[in-house]
């Protein structure tokens, strides 16, 4: 009796120590990387609750709106569908005249996140090819030449194009309820005390709405005239040069097929990761350098001579040959958080919250993500009469702060970027040949936590590796999953 007393004590002190290693844990992950912890299964119910209002939005004046959505990109048709489905009167502007038309980006993807119920829809989007391998090639000075193959199981990227995602979204909320107004163009906001009331557009036009939502990008004025985007500074920024070749559909067929391209090769970047991704008829390139004192020295006059070198490497020639260049551009990425992205009446998403990830190329998924989560935000103020930078904010940042995947990247980006602006291009191609691309941003942002805590002899440091790494395992056996529910969606 004595022995199992003694033995139910022990088990009682086992678990006490386990509910404090978890706590513990649990703070710990919080305060390091401000991620949701492994432990943590807080999505679904609060995910669930939407608002829907009933009523009352009729008896508004006609340029009155209970939310007005800014930009037409990725995030704010999202908002604007989110907004319309839950009885919000919403409006859309968009400055240009087909949404999409003039908006550059490499236009892959992600499965992963499209696998997020709440995004499940935009696989119904027209899709260029569906992305089932990847491809790297990484040239030393030397011109060696190492190169990686990556095959899926599935599909793991959709390659689109802006043009045609973003008007087929706009449409989207046009059908959700939105009313969408094109080639108008935010001049202004409309401030009363304190609170962000309404915008005015370039024809003079002025229009009110209880909540705003800003997705107008990276350089939005209604973000900077709120006082929330700060004066951009020449630094903590990447400057990308895009360039789109016309080839061909079979000649893509046969040289690229349905496989995304990563070059590695000191002189055709700076710190960044040239690609190249196949489309219908076109190949997208792009390239592009960080800027610090060194982007721009005798050898690079200007960051379109990366992009020279690019298409100049023999393997990329010969793959281009008998295209045509149909455009040029280029696009600047800022690479800092938003401290503040809410105030009374108005709410930041995309970009002009600071939702973007340049070192990896990513964004349109926390594009989508934060303007669903801003119109849920907005219609739940709504519903309590409270348009505060307090209410709006506190369901936002819960919003944004349950999603894994968003978490996730965030972690990684941010290990990779340290690491990475440490070294030479030369150092950089040759780390990537010791990782295989794709899962090596990955690999690497847990092989060096791992390397530095045996390194320090820091248990810590190892065990936070082993934790990340099994808190990505889901995201490791996406592909069939992926598969699956694309094909089910398209048949529909
Ligand atoms: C070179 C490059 C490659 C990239 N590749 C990828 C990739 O492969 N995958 C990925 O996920 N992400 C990628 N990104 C990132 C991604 O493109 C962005 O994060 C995403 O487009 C942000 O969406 P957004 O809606 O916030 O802004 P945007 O897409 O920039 O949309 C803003 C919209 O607002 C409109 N607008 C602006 N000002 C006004 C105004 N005053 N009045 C009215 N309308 C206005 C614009 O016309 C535009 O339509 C890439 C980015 C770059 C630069």
């Amino acid at each position: 009796m004595f022995l199992f007393i003694y033995i139910f004590f022990l088990f009682l002190k086992k678990c006490k120590c386990i509910f404090e290693y978890v706590l513990d844990s649990v703070d710990k992950d919080l305060k390091k990387t401000g991620s949701v912890p492994k432990y943590c299964k807080t999505t679904e119910v609060s995910n669930n609750f939407e608002v829907h209002l009933q009523g009352g939005t009729n008896r508004m004046n006609e340029n009155e709106y209970d939310v007005i959505v800014v930009g037409a990109g990725c995030a704010g048709p999202a908002a604007a569908k989110k907004a319309a489905e839950l009885g919000l009167k919403t409006l859309l502007l968009e400055k240009s005249q087909v949404p999409g038309e003039k908006n550059v980006s490499g236009t892959c993807l992600n499965g992963a996140a499209l696998l997020e119920p709440d995004l499940n829809y935009i696989v119904e989007c027209p899709v260029e090819r569906t992305i089932r391998e990847m491809r790297t090639y990484h040239i030393n000075s030397d011109r060696t030449t190492v190169f990686h193959e990556i095959p899926s199981e599935g599909i793991l990227l959709l390659s689109v194009r802006r043009d045609h995602l973003d008007s087929w979204h706009t449409e989207e909320a046009r059908k959700a309820g939105a009313e969408v107004k094109l080639s108008t163009t935010v001049v202004d906001i409309i401030e009363e005390e304190d609170y962000i009331k309404g915008v005015v557009t370039d024809s003079g036009e002025k229009f009110y709405g209880k909540v705003i939502i800003d997705a107008a990008g990276v350089n939005s004025i209604v973000g900077r005239k709120a006082g929330l985007i700060p004066k951009r500074k020449g630094q903590n920024m990447i400057l990308y040069v895009t360039v789109a070749v016309k080839l061909g559909e079979e000649v893509i067929n046969e040289r690229f097929g349905d496989c995304i391209e990563y070059y590695l090769s000191p002189g055709i970047q700076y710190k960044t990761w040239p690609w190249i991704f196949p489309k219908k008829d076109t190949v997208t390139l792009g390239t592009g350098g960080y800027m610090d004192e060194n982007l721009i020295n005798d050898e690079f006059p200007n960051v379109n001579q990366y992009m020279e070198n690019f298409l100049n490497l023999p393997v990329v020639k010969k793959k281009l040959e008998g295209g045509e260049i149909v455009s040029w551009g280029l696009h600047l990425e800022y690479d800092e958080a938003i401290e503040r992205r809410v105030r009374n009446g108005l709410i930041l998403t995309g970009e002009a919250g600071g939702f973007v990830i340049p070192f990896l190329g990513e964004g349109m998924p926390e594009a989508f993500f934060t303007g669903i989560y801003a119109a849920k935000a907005a219609a739940e103020a709504i519903e309590a009469r409270d348009y505060s930078e307090a209410k709006l904010s506190e369901r936002y940042e819960e919003l944004i702060g349950e999603n894994f995947f968003m978490q996730a990247f965030r972690h990684i980006a941010s290990v990779n970027k340290e690491s990475i602006l440490s070294k030479t291009d030369e150092e950089i191609t040759q780390m990537m040949q010791q990782v295989i691309m794709g899962g090596g941003f990955i690999s690497n942002a847990i092989h060096s936590k791992w390397l530095k805590g045996v390194e320090e002899e820091n248990f810590e440091l190892i065990q936070e590796a082993y934790d990340f790494l099994e808190l990505i395992q889901p995201y490791a056996v996406v592909d069939p999953d992926f598969e699956r529910l694309y094909n089910e969606r398209k048949s529909k």
